[in-house]
């Protein structure tokens, strides 16, 4: 993918470092009852990535529009939306502002083993994970939980941010270049963070636990989270889906899922006796 960069080599060293100063570690979220508690620094604001991923998404379900491949199964539409609903709610647990976020949820057909949500709650499952895993409510919402995590966390904003400082690029949306182009440039980051760069591992363990929590506090139980992972494992194959094999190790996410399950549970016990 063609990335547009504006490099620093021309910029003064005054400039320089006006951008360097625009760098700040943040807490994106509460720590919760599994305790995901580490710093992040990051470069790009979040009303940047926010207005790119949004950008981003409505091309990607423009696209998919084109191609007939838009919620065609009006069944799939309804449960996925009905478990992200019942997900939203929670994740101000983590976060206050995220229940109000301007959700969107959309059911892509395609045979992919896939879903993913963007920054600000742009959710895309692809019906090869609904129908492939043969997937139950709990499952859907362990995967729901897991890619929302990453979206509460901003995983792809501390991604992009982070490459956009290795690249000695930037600054995306700053007054010193307010260029019309900055928002296409954010828009195809985060494109290409959401396809071609993986997240780090650290960032799928804390979306394991997170998603746990979320899945539990929504009245989902927290335990089928363990064998989702193990049918997504299962379907490996000789090609494991790209995404997945960036994942932690089966065995060390599996031992890490069935212990937050665990600490989770009271939680799932509480929310079904409402
Ligand atoms: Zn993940």
């Amino acid at each position: 993918m063609r990335r547009v960069w504006i490099s620093l080599s021309g910029l003064t060293a005054g400039i320089a470092l006006a951008l360097l100063a625009g760098c700040q570690t943040v807490r994106t979220t509460e720590p919760g009852v599994v305790g995901v508690d580490r710093q992040q620094r990051m470069l790009i604001s979040r009303e940047e990535m926010d207005r790119g991923s949004a950008e981003a998404y409505q091309k990607i379900i423009q696209d998919a529009q084109k191609k007939g491949a838009l919620n065609r199964n009006a069944a799939h539409v309804e449960r996925v939306r009905r478990i992200v609903a019942r997900l939203t709610p929670v994740t101000a647990a983590f976060r206050a502002d995220a229940p109000r976020w301007r959700w969107e949820v959309n059911v892509l057909t395609s045979d992919e083993i896939n879903a993913w949500c963007m920054a600000g709650g742009k959710v895309a499952v692809y019906t090869g994970l609904i129908d492939k895993l043969k997937i139950t409510d709990d499952e859907l919402a362990a995967v729901m939980g897991h890619e929302i995590a990453h979206a509460l966390r901003e995983h792809s904003r501390e991604q992009a941010s982070r490459e956009a400082g290795q690249n000695m690029i930037i600054s995306l949306g700053s007054a010193l270049l307010g260029a019309p182009e900055v928002g296409q440039q954010v828009a195809q980051l985060a494109t290409d963070v959401l396809f071609n760069r993986p997240h780090s591992r650290d960032d799928e363990t804390e979306a394991d636990r997170i998603g746990v929590e979320l899945a539990a506090r929504a009245g989902y139980d927290p335990r089928a989270a363990v064998s989702l992972w193990q049918k997504m494992g299962a379907q490996g194959g000789a090609t494991p889906p790209q995404w997945l094999s960036t994942h932690p190790s089966p065995q060390t996410r599996t031992r890490d899922l069935q212990d937050y399950a665990q600490r989770v549970l009271p939680l799932y016990q509480a929310a079904v006796k409402r």
